[in-house]
């Protein structure tokens, strides 16, 4: 896999572009404030009466409303919801932008799902940081980054990819490395990982465990700190080294455990039960799923959410972390995992 830096990556082509920003969230306000501070020509849009207007007034970043500021930009970033891209699309980009302007997202759901078909004379490509919005920020402002992926879905112009590279090197991309892609590679692999490893499969192994020490008679306090909160730890191991610096770093006798069990729990059946997820994904059957969910008020999604909020080890973890007062409540705007 090949990695570029900003010393290979040309930005000029970037240079006289009029670069506009659709939303000012998580993303939004990263990717604004360093294509400005980079020296590029960019604009916020905002829909009508956004409550988001007031949060820019701390910026200097010029802002408009969506439907003017799409006529004459040379390329727009489409920073909003995914869920909510789509009308958006169809709303104020598609009968508004010039012909031959560019498109990008962050994310491939919507290009490769087809919840946006764009107009056949525009660009379209994707440059994807791999971390949330403030995280792109921060390092931006002390001279790092955050590695970013890229992908192009349409080319019509014939330098959609340098546009894609210049436009992550102009966020702080280029300082971290930037790395190729595909629309149907990002996100194939963002659904599986989310669904079968960090959020599905790690809650689902989190709760069983939790719920097989409490039915054995153990105190649900233990049971929440040792299938928990002593996650965090592992986690932070893993991701300074991968799984070997956590291995070096925890006792012998729970590595031994590690190495003997672990095993047991995630089988042969466990990894076909992996593949038919990922099957559901790459037949677009989840996107499906999802997609007719959202258009039904998300009914299903708020009825699992909140069945699953009133599990004893929400209740018991509540408790417990008001004794620890040193772990911060974060605000929920900024995903980690998207
Ligand atoms: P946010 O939820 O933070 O976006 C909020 C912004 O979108 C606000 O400015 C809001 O303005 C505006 N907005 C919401 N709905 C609408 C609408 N219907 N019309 C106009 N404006 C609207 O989004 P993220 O930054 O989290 O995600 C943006 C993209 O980046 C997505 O494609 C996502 O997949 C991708 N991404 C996100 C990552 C993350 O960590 N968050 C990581 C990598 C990629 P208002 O006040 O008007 O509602
Ligand atoms: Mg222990
Ligand atoms: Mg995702």
């Amino acid at each position: 896999m090949q990695v570029q830096y900003d010393s290979s990556i040309n930005t000029e082509v970037l240079k006289d572009k009029k670069i506009v920003v659709i939303g000012y969230g998580s993303q939004g306000y990263a990717h604004s404030n360093n294509l400005k501070d980079s020296g590029f020509d960019v604009k916020v849009a905002l829909r009508k009466g956004s409550k988001t207007f007031s949060k820019l007034e701390h910026s200097n970043l010029p802002s408009a409303e969506l439907e003017e500021a799409v006529k004459d930009a040379d390329l727009v970033m489409l920073l909003l919801p995914d869920e909510n891209q789509p009308d958006v699309y169809r709303q104020y980009l598609e009968p508004h932008l010039k012909p031959g302007a560019s498109l990008g997202f962050a994310h491939g759901f919507n290009i490769h799902f087809n919840q946006i078909k764009p107009r056949e004379d525009l660009n379209v490509f994707m440059v994807a940081p791999k971390g949330p919005g403030h995280t792109v920020r921060s390092t931006y402002t002390e001279g790092s980054g955050v590695p970013c992926l890229v992908a192009v879905h349409q080319d019509v112009t014939g330098d959609t990819k340098e546009l894609a590279y210049a436009y992550a090197s102009a966020i702080g991309g280029g300082r971290a490395g930037v790395i190729e892609t595909s629309f149907k590679e990002e996100t194939e692999t963002d659904l599986f990982g989310e669904q079968a490893v960090l959020c599905g499969g790690v809650t689902a192994l989190v709760q069983a465990g939790f719920e097989t020490l409490t039915e054995a008679g153990y105190s649900p306090e233990m049971a929440y700190f040792e299938c928990l909160h002593e996650l965090k730890l592992i986690v932070d191991l893993m991701y300074e080294g991968g799984i070997n610096t956590m291995r070096y770093s925890i006792s012998n006798t729970a590595e031994y455990g590690d190495l003997t069990r672990g095993n047991r729990l995630i089988t042969d059946d466990t990894k076909q039960a992996m593949k038919s997820i990922l099957s559901e994904i790459q037949s677009g059957q989840f996107a499906k799923e999802y997609v007719d969910d959202c258009r039904n008020n998300y009914q299903k999604l708020h009825q699992l959410r909140d069945s699953h909020s009133k599990h004893q080890i929400e209740t018991v973890g509540e408790k417990l972390r008001d004794m620890m007062p040193w772990i911060k409540k974060k605000p929920l705007v900024d995903q980690a995992i998207n």
